[in-house]
């Protein structure tokens, strides 16, 4: 059966491409290995999308709960540097949105029930130049032919597997921990704290008063001696006394172990990665979905165009484009992330003296903050 777009992975992005497709008159099938219920969290992740991934999903009217972040205070807690981002500074109404993982996730894969084979995934990958067709085989023995295979399948594609992409992948030995939490701060305030407790960061979540979503990075080298319930639960004062408030936890505690990679090279044949499956990044911007969504629409763009002059979808010029656009960028985001959590890991005085007149800089320079956040916003 010969089917124009299939995308491995019915995740955020998978789901948001097909929708957006479909609605441009270009059909695809999603092939999730995952069953129609599934969800991979009962209510208590959070993600942070930023002006243009809002502005996306809004257009494809996609309307979930969402709380405004619109102040964002920075503090190396171990020394003097500090830095805060408003939504006055770019005249905005806001710097982002936090919206619940689960229901975002749920919003997506509604739209796309029909059009999704679950419980299944690609087995087999081979390309015909001839016709130019990809032929896959799934684990349930059926066999697909497409124009495009489009990976969003996460940050261990199994389609970046099977059809040998380079991955280059880098472990931060780090946890990330998060988790609901009441505290008695302002609603509309989210704050980051740089420590050698770990980067901890405290934002406002669509569940209610003084409820507040919590993304706390440790090094695993704490969790040697103690669990990470433990950890979190002798340590959460050291922050209650940093933002002067206090802190209770109101849900179970998920942990991810961090890492980040990347792809070279989007592109092979007629196969294409987007979003986790092409790179993935430390959590501490909150950037990781949002350069997915920022993948999805170049890519959608040109898909779109192509299709709208009535040239094959898998049209190289049209494809390149999108690997153009968008590797290096993403490679400059992961590069910064990673210079970032090892400048706030770093015990070095003259380090530390650097990132404290760095940030207090930044914080007096409005030109630099406007470059900041207009990066930060997707636009
Ligand atoms: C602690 C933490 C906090 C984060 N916070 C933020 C944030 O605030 N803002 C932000 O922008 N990003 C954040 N991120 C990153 C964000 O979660 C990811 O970038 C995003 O989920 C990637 O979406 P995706 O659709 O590419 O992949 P995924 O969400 O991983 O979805 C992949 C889909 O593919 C399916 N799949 C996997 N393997 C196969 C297979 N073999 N065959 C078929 N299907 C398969 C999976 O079941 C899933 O449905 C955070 C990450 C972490 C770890």
């Amino acid at each position: 059966m010969n089917i124009p777009i299939i995308i491995s992975g019915g995740g955020l992005i998978g789901n948001y491409i097909s929708l957006r497709l479909r609605r441009s008159g270009i059909q695809s099938k999603i092939i999730e290995r995952n069953d129609e219920l599934y969800n991979s969290d009962s209510g208590i992740r959070t993600i942070t999308l930023n002006p243009k991934s809002v502005e996306l999903l809004q257009y494809e009217g996609i309307k979930i709960a969402s709380s405004s972040i619109k102040n964002i205070y920075a503090y190396d807690a171990d020394g003097t540097g500090k830095i805060n981002f408003s939504s006055d500074d770019i005249d905005s109404n806001d710097l982002s949105k936090v919206v619940m993982f689960n229901e975002l996730n749920s919003a997506l894969k509604e739209q796309n029930i029909s059009n999704t084979l679950y419980e299944t995934q690609i087995d087999g990958i081979s390309y015909n130049s001839n016709n130019e067709k990809t032929e896959i085989n799934l684990s349930d023995s059926s066999i697909y032919k497409t124009d495009l295979l489009v990976a969003c399948d996460g940050k261990a594609s199994n389609v970046a597997k099977i059809y040998g992409f380079k991955n280059t992948a880098h472990s931060y030995n780090q946890t990330a921990a998060t988790f609901l939490v009441k505290a008695d701060t302002k609603a509309t305030d989210a704050h980051q704290i740089f420590s050698d407790k770990g980067i901890f960061a405290l934002m406002p979540a669509p569940k209610g008063e003084n409820i507040f979503t919590v993304v706390w990075s440790l090094d695993n080298k704490f969790l040697d001696t103690e669990s990470l319930d433990a950890y979190i639960h002798s340590n959460l004062g050291h922050f209650e006394k940093k933002l002067g408030c206090s802190i209770n936890i109101q849900s179970d505690i998920l942990s991810f172990k961090l890492s980040s990679h990347y792809i070279d090279s989007y592109i092979k044949d007629s196969v294409v990665l987007l979003a986790d499956s092409a790179h993935s990044i430390h959590p501490l911007a909150g950037q990781g979905v949002n350069l997915g969504f920022a993948d999805a629409d170049v890519f959608c763009n040109q898909i779109e165009q192509a299709f709208h002059k009535g040239l094959k979808i898998n049209e190289p010029t049209y494809l390149k484009k999108y690997s153009i656009e968008r590797e290096a960028l993403n490679l400059i985001m992961l590069k910064s992330m990673d210079l970032f959590v090892n400048i706030f890991k770093n015990d070095n005085p003259y380090l530390r003296l650097a990132r404290n007149l760095g940030l207090n800089y930044v914080n007096k320079s409005k030109l630099a903050k406007v470059f900041f956040i207009g990066k930060a916003s997707g636009f």
